[in-house]
């Protein structure tokens, strides 16, 4: 952790969804924290500090790139950029003219700025007349985007960071926050230093570096979330800890969720067996959140990323709303999102069932309001395939065009050996990253050199709504371009001069405020009206503003302050939840529920964290983490190697026993890919089980065995 005085270009640190603010020594390209930034602080963990070792030229792709063999030396050939967008443009316009407009898909990434998605989503959506653009932010906190939605009617946070502050009582909910979220932990612990009075409840499988603060930790049994909180429902019924005023003014179906709740919770002894907790843990639980006002529950990927994720986050929703926790100081539900501009996909409609600007695909008059901002020959009227079978539609042929940008989906998604054969299969893959020899470049027909971070301008929002600033201040090496360049280019190619005449990332975040606040009478929250009609300069010296914006300067720190809602009658939905057990359970053959999740020093794939020396210092190889038990009980042993196969897949790793795992559970970090280690790739193993309504992959819970290798 570094403090740092303001000085130096000010710029957003790329990984982690907390957003921290940067400031760059142009000169000696060092790197510390911005005190002027309202996430941070000043404050920067050890991989936004070595943002300056990841700057180098080492692996990047340079120039345009046809593969023209199989393997060899001679594998590829380079080609100039014009020729590069015209085949693009070609090839799409042939598939879509042969098979329609389904044929063809985008997979895009929470790494990409605000305007980069915007320009993809209304290519696709606008003008090629498919929804099929997709987001690594599926995997990532689309169970959080779907239970907003049905909770609030938009997918809104209501809170913000110093919430966490202001909190008597912080509940961190499938999170190793202190490793995920390092700055947001820092400022977790800063405040109980000062308050040792705020109390901290951890509820994970794992004991992670996250319970070193927590008063409470519950090691609850994987997917047991919903009985978890259900239980609390019941339990904040019972003990009088209702706020029937709120509730009767402000919500509706509280009953029905209650009634859900108390069918399922069963009494406290049961609740504690079916949660694999002990009695007078949950109890003091129960008790400490039904006598504290003043609490918020953070959520992250061990919420998110399940079979159950959506109704995970509504059944922590429906304990706040029951409460009157939302809105206020030091209260509410918290959605922690993994990436750095997860928040700023969301908005621009970068899932397939979404539209720019919060606005609904499947509401035909928010799809005419987009198409008239946009004056676009269509806007696509049927949701696209989310990520998982995007890529199974790519697998059996229907999807035949495919442009992926700044993601590795052979290591990141589910099932991973088929997410390879599909790109294997499909007549044509475009691939822009900045990194040359990625496992899925490699399957690229044709590869685009992608800006880096410090080479590309434009913008990201944060967990807390935050927008700031992503700033450039390294040329452009070699051929590489900015992703929203490359697809307007397209668009241009084919046809639509004049909507993608953009002459720079200004230019689309200026549309983008202005489609935000077009028509919006006030019945959607989203709204950037306040920042349109920016100038360059003005956009260049854009401070970090939390949004909505409805006029220039007026951010906004919470929302539903008011009690108010964006649905039809302005009311918050109460979800009834039930539980669902996980698609996959154990068995013989498979006796180990495997968990997956990210370390302290490594970023998603690791084509950026994986070239800093220094992040590689703390864990620096695959491996998979068990109970000292297990571990004798399966013959291996410490330090040395084991084989984890799934009926998906396998890979081979060191074995670990950090103190960490429950019996019967076993972690391996989601990182190293063929890259980096050989057999390595965990999404390999991962069953492709996704939540029936946000499609988000159940990465939590697949049943595997382990073998010394
Ligand atoms: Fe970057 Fe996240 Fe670390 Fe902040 S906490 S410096 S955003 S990785």
């Amino acid at each position: 952790q570094s403090v740092a005085a303001a000085g130096g270009l000010a710029t957003t640190c790329p990984y982690c969804g907390v957003g921290c603010g940067v400031r760059v020594d142009t000169r000696k390209l060092t790197v510390s924290g911005d005190v002027q930034h309202p996430a941070n602080g000043g404050r920067l963990c050890v991989k936004g500090s070595a943002l300056g070792e990841t700057l180098g030229l080492d692996g990047r792709l340079l120039r345009p790139q046809r593969r023209v063999a199989e393997s060899g030396p001679e594998r590829w050939q380079a080609l100039a950029w014009d020729d590069a967008l015209s085949e693009i443009a070609t090839r799409f316009a042939r598939t879509i003219a042969r098979h329609g407009p389904e044929s063809v898909a985008f997979y895009v990434s929470g790494q990409l700025l605000t305007e980069d998605y915007y320009v993809a989503n209304k290519l696709m959506k606008g003008y090629l007349g498919s929804a099929n653009i997709d987001t690594n932010s599926r995997l990532c906190m689309s169970s959080a985007v779907a239970g907003h939605k049905r909770a609030f009617g938009e997918d809104l946070v209501p809170g913000c960071y110093e919430d966490f502050e202001l909190a008597d009582l912080v509940v961190l909910v499938g999170s190793n926050t202190a490793w995920c979220h390092p700055v947001l932990y820092q400022r977790i612990v800063a405040e109980k230093e000062r308050r040792p009075e705020l109390r901290v409840v951890v509820v994970d499988p794992r004991r992670t570096p996250t319970c070193d603060i927590a008063d409470l930790h519950l090691p609850l049994a994987p997917g047991s979330d919903v009985p978890l909180f259900n239980g609390l429902l019941a339990w904040l019924a019972t003990h009088g800890a209702a706020d029937r005023d709120f509730i009767a003014a402000h919500t509706r179906d509280a009953d029905a969720a209650l009634a859900a709740a108390a069918e399922t919770a069963g009494d406290l002894d049961a609740l504690a067996v079916s949660c694999g907790l002990q009695r007078d843990r949950l109890e003091t639980f129960f008790n400490l959140f039904a006598a504290t006002d003043k609490v918020v529950t953070l959520f992250s990927q061990g919420v998110n990323q399940s079979g159950q994720g959506t109704d995970k986050v509504n059944a922590i929703i429906n304990c706040h709303l029951y409460t009157g926790r939302i809105g206020k100081p030091g209260m509410g539900p918290f959605s922690m999102t993994g990436q750095p501009n997860a928040m700023g996909g969301r908005e621009v409609g970068g899932l397939s069932n979404t539209l720019a600007a919060h606005l609904e695909l499947g509401d035909p008059r928010q799809r005419a309001l987009v198409q008239r901002f946009w004056n676009s020959p269509t806007v696509a009227e049927t949701p696209g395939p989310k990520a998982v079978d995007l890529f199974e539609a790519v697998h059996d042929g229907r999807i035949k065009a495919l442009w992926i940008m700044a993601t590795n989906p052979v290591v990141s998604l589910p099932d991973a050996d088929r997410v390879r054969e599909a790109l294997r299969r499909c007549d044509f893959v475009v691939v822009s990253d900045v990194v040359a020899s990625t496992d899925t470049a490699q399957l690229a027909h044709l590869l685009l050199p992608a800006l880096s971070w410090g080479e590309k301008d434009g913008t990201v929002t944060n967990s807390e709504r935050v927008i700031s600033r992503q700033r450039a201040f390294r040329a452009a090496p070699g051929e590489a371009r900015p992703d929203w360049w490359a697809l307007a280019e397209v668009g241009r190619r084919l046809g639509h001069e004049q909507a993608f005449d953009y002459a720079g990332p200004q230019q689309i975040f200026d549309e983008h405020a202005r489609l935000s606040a077009f028509e919006n009478g006030g019945e959607r929250v989203f709204n950037l009206a306040g920042l349109a009609g920016m100038s360059d300069s003005e956009y260049d010296a854009l401070a970090p503003i939390r949004w909505p914006v409805p006029a220039p300067g007026i951010g906004s720190e919470r929302l539903f302050g008011d009690g108010r809602f964006p649905t039809e009658d302005g009311r918050a939905m109460f979800v009834p939840v039930t539980p669902v057990a996980p698609a996959h359970p154990l068995s013989e053959q498979f006796p180990f529920i495997l968990n997956t999740g990210r370390i302290r020093d490594q970023w998603h794939t690791m084509t950026r964290t994986g070239v800093a020396p220094t992040l590689g210092a703390h864990l620096p190889e695959p491996y998979v983490d068990l109970h000292a038990a297990d571990v004798l009980a399966c013959g291996l042993r410490e330090g040395g190697l084991a084989r984890v196969t799934s009926r998906w897949g396998t890979l081979v790793a060191r074995v670990r026993c950090s103190g960490e795992m429950r019996r019967g559970q076993v972690f391996v970090p989601i990182h190293w890919n063929d890259q980096f280690a050989s057999d390595a790739r965990v999404g390999a193993l991962v069953n492709p089980v996704v939540d029936p309504v946000s499609g988000e992959p159940e990465f939590k819970h697949t049943p595997v065995r382990v073998d010394e290798f």
